[in-house]
């Protein structure tokens, strides 16, 4: 039987990056994936880093959210050193534009949130907003700027991480997924594959969506799909600089002058369909935003599963059976959240304490949610 001191399930952004920690703070580390890693929502996602709250209900992960950002430099420079390979790392600001004939009076609501939470924002009026991005619509009433975001171009940095982990250590096994956590009174043995199992000191589970049907981690991480589908379009007379956002739609400029324009958010189980539903959306919403896309050529659609949780924040940290950890439910900011995670993960298993609370995050707080009968009020 093969033994590490740390097995992962799941190779995907999140996998592969506690993968890299552990292996160069000097554990011996092996990932287990189902299929080839790397190919489910860390391959599907746009790789916008934002901290910024879209909704109140990301408030709580905004601390998490902005420490995680401020260590994306260094982490895109130590995987691309490790690795050789580009990320597509942009850190060249998001713009999100107001359309609303009242966006005067929502810019000084959400500069004055954005300041509240200590993030960087400007308002900005709709012609010097069309100044800096001239692709956007003559139909913004105004706009936000929000200098230090960034994204990366998730593909590139997903792949790359898996070298750089293998490359620092790291055993890496495509096709051969985690089929139960393996459990011993109140301690994790380690992970029962088909036909095997793999003994570790610390077992992880970071298998994205499918991480509640790893037998015995369901009641730690209950996640749901959330699908979401997006369009790679590519323009030769329109430029984007910058991240560009509105209320129905972002835009991702990639080095290689691909425009990705996103995404739905369906809760509709495991199905990766792509429909003339959701390209319609998202086709009409990114023409709205920036009017030359309707020249643009249509280059690839996809979707992918974002791992939900039902209060949509992530799930992090160890589990009441000894040696198990979570690191699932990243939902929407999976890219954004990866160094952070990674750091967190490999800060308990190397010191048995954490730099920033976690709490909140706790794999526990699922046990002690209602279930569906005792919710509703006494007959
Ligand atoms: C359309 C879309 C747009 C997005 N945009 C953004 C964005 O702009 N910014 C951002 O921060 N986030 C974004 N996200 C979210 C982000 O992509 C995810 O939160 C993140 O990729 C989750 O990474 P993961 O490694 O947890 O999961 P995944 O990438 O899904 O990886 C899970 C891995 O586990 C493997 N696996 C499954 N079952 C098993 C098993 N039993 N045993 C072993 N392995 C198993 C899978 O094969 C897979 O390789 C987006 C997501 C989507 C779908």
């Amino acid at each position: 039987m093969k033994s590490y001191d740390a097995a992962i399930a799941g190779g995907g952004i999140i996998g592969a990056s506690i993968a890299l920690e552990l292996a160069r703070a000097g554990l011996r580390v092996a990932v287990f994936d189902r299929q080839r890693p790397g190919e489910e929502a860390s391959w599907a996602s746009a790789g916008i880093i934002s901290p910024a709250p879209e909704n109140p209900g990301q408030f709580a992960t905004v601390d998490l959210a902005k420490r995680s950002a401020a260590l994306y430099p260094e982490f895109v420079a130590q995987v691309e050193e490790i690795s050789g390979e580009s990320t597509g790392y942009r850190p060249k600001g998001t713009l999100d534009a107001l359309f609303a004939p009242d966006a005067k009076a929502e810019l000084s609501t959400i500069i004055a949130v954005h300041h509240g939470l200590g993030l960087k924002a400007e308002p900005l009026r709709a012609e010097d907003a069309r100044e800096l991005e001239p692709a956007l619509s003559e139909e913004i009433a105004a706009a936000v700027l929000r200098p230090d975001e960034a994204s990366v171009d998730n593909r590139a940095l997903t792949a790359a991480t898996l070298i750089a982990a293998q490359r620092s250590g790291a055993e890496i096994f495509p096709t051969r997924g985690a089929k139960a956590i393996w459990r011993e009174g109140h301690r994790c043995r380690g992970l029962i594959l088909q036909n095997e199992k793999v003994e570790a000191k610390w077992t992880i589970v970071a298998a994205g969506c499918f991480s509640g049907a790893i037998e015995g981690a369901a009641p730690y991480a209950p996640v749901q799909p959330a699908k979401g589908q997006m369009v790679a379009l590519r323009a030769d007379d329109l430029h984007i600089e910058r991240v560009l956002w509105s209320e129905k739609i972002y835009l991702v400029p990639r080095n290689d002058g691909r425009i990705l324009a996103g995404a739905t958010l369906e809760h509709i189980g495991f199905d990766k369909r792509v429909t003339a539903g959701g390209i319609e959306k998202i086709l009409a919403a990114a023409i709205e935003l920036a009017p030359g896309l309707k020249n643009a050529r249509i280059e690839e659609t996809w979707a992918g599963l974002r791992p939900d949780s039902s209060d949509h924040l992530p799930i992090l940290g160890p589990t009441d059976l000894e040696g198990l950890l979570m690191a699932t439910g990243h939902f929407r900011s999976g890219i954004l959240l990866t160094p952070i995670t990674a750091r967190l993960i490999r800060e308990w298993i190397t010191e048995q304490k954490v730099s920033m609370d976690w709490d909140r995050f706790s794999p526990l707080r699922f046990q002690s949610e209602p279930t569906m009968s005792s919710r509703r009020a006494p007959a």
